[in-house]
């Protein structure tokens, strides 16, 4: 039990959302506790604007999830929370941050959920899954709101896997834009949403995805492994499952985490630790953090600062000026940091690489591993060893 509260907390808040102490404003709508009530009055209303959308648009409903709603980056992050502006967690919940507890992005959350309960498991590529959420929320920053709606038309393949969607969006979240443009006319020209409709209960009956994509009769082949579009938002918890559920989620746009399909090679690896290191010296911290499923990078930067230049200012009269902050105040210190080797234990999982500051070894290495989880694999990390 509690174990799985560590590992996967926000399965744990969305089937017992008393437990983080979140409140029930209605049946199936619990908020962040304390909230005024004019915020409370935003929330519900959000949630009811958000239903209606998804109601109109499926003609009925199929699901009723529980919607949680934090209005705080505090309150988000207890429930289970990552970068995203909301999630559907496993088909049963649908989690809004700060940044998502509005209509459009809790209709586009519930519109996931919605359509994988109607579709009984069938897969559809993960293009079509997003596109067709953004046609049901009405996301005025991908679709036009009238007459031929695409904003970005570029034909091209969209990702089918959810691992190629996520890599792909993460570098170019106008990705929305052009699968809602593939959707919205596919729809636009085949009787509106009563073709939607019509689709999803063919697929759900075992019929093939058809291809409507209007770029794949060009690119014949591209699109041969439908399978795998699953979207993860209807797995079960595991025990790795954090990164899982933190990448499984639209309106990620931020997120880069390297994920492999299959255990990835050392020298990939490697690289992604490399990459990551150049923009911790960089001082680009926010963009390392996106490469690994990382630890916080505040506890490695006061790490990595007390092994190099507070270590080497020990016997120096200044140090003792310092301020206990210093660290932080200028992180051009970081640029006088350097990569040793890499030393892999012998599981090929972990592996811990030293620093060097000023040329030399320091006592503070950084210890990664490679993790698989329902997405794919990542690295993990990292964590300080002295
Ligand atoms: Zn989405």
């Amino acid at each position: 039990m509690a174990l799985t509260a560590i590992a996967f907390p926000s399965v744990a808040a969305t089937t017992c959302p008393g437990c983080y102490g979140l409140e029930r404003l209605q049946p199936g709508v619990y908020a962040e506790p304390g909230l005024a009530p004019a915020e409370r009055r935003h929330v519900t209303e959000v949630v009811e604007q958000a239903n209606q959308r998804v109601r109109d648009f499926f003609g009925g409903r199929a699901s009723t999830p529980d919607v949680l709603v934090c209005l705080s980056d505090d309150c988000y992050r207890r429930i289970g929370g990552g970068r995203e502006r909301g999630i559907a967690v496993l088909n049963r919940s649908v989690m809004l941050s700060p940044r998502g507890a509005d209509p459009v992005i809790a209709s586009h959350e519930l519109a996931h959920v919605e359509f994988h309960a109607r579709l009984h498991g069938a897969e559809v590529p993960q293009w079509f899954d997003e596109g067709l959420a953004v046609l049901v929320s009405d996301d005025p920053r991908y679709l036009a709101p009238t007459g031929d709606r695409c904003l970005l038309d570029s034909r091209r393949p969209l990702p089918v896997t959810l691992q190629d969607w996520l890599r792909a969006a993460s570098a170019d979240p106008q990705l929305y834009a052009e699968a809602a443009c593939q959707v919205s006319r596919w729809a636009g020209t085949n009787g509106g949403k009563e073709a939607v409709r019509t689709l999803i209960e063919r697929l759900s009956t075992g019929q093939a995805f058809p291809d409507i994509q209007m770029s794949t009769a060009v690119v014949a082949g591209h699109r041969a492994g439908v399978g795998g579009g699953c979207s993860g938002r209807h797995r079960r918890p595991s025990r790795a499952s954090p990164t899982a559920r933190s990448v499984a989620s639209s309106n990620l746009y931020d997120l880069a985490v390297r994920i492999w399909t299959e255990s990835p090679a050392k020298a990939d690896v490697e690289a992604v630790v490399r990459r990551y290191f150049s923009l911790l010296r960089a001082g680009k911290i926010p963009e390392a953090e996106q490469l690994v499923d990382h630890s916080s990078v505040r506890h490695v930067l006061k790490s990595l600062w007390s092994g190099s230049v507070g270590a080497s200012a020990d016997a120096d009269e200044a140090s003792r000026s310092r301020a206990a902050d210093e660290w932080e105040q200028d992180l051009s210190w970081l640029r006088e940091l350097g990569l040793g080797g890499f030393n892999w234990g012998h599981t090929g999982s972990h592996f811990y690489v030293e620093v060097t500051y000023r040329a030399r070894i320091i006592e503070v290495s950084l210890g990664f591993w490679v993790k698989p989880t329902d997405a794919g694999w990542v690295v993990a990390g990292p964590s300080t060893l002295w």
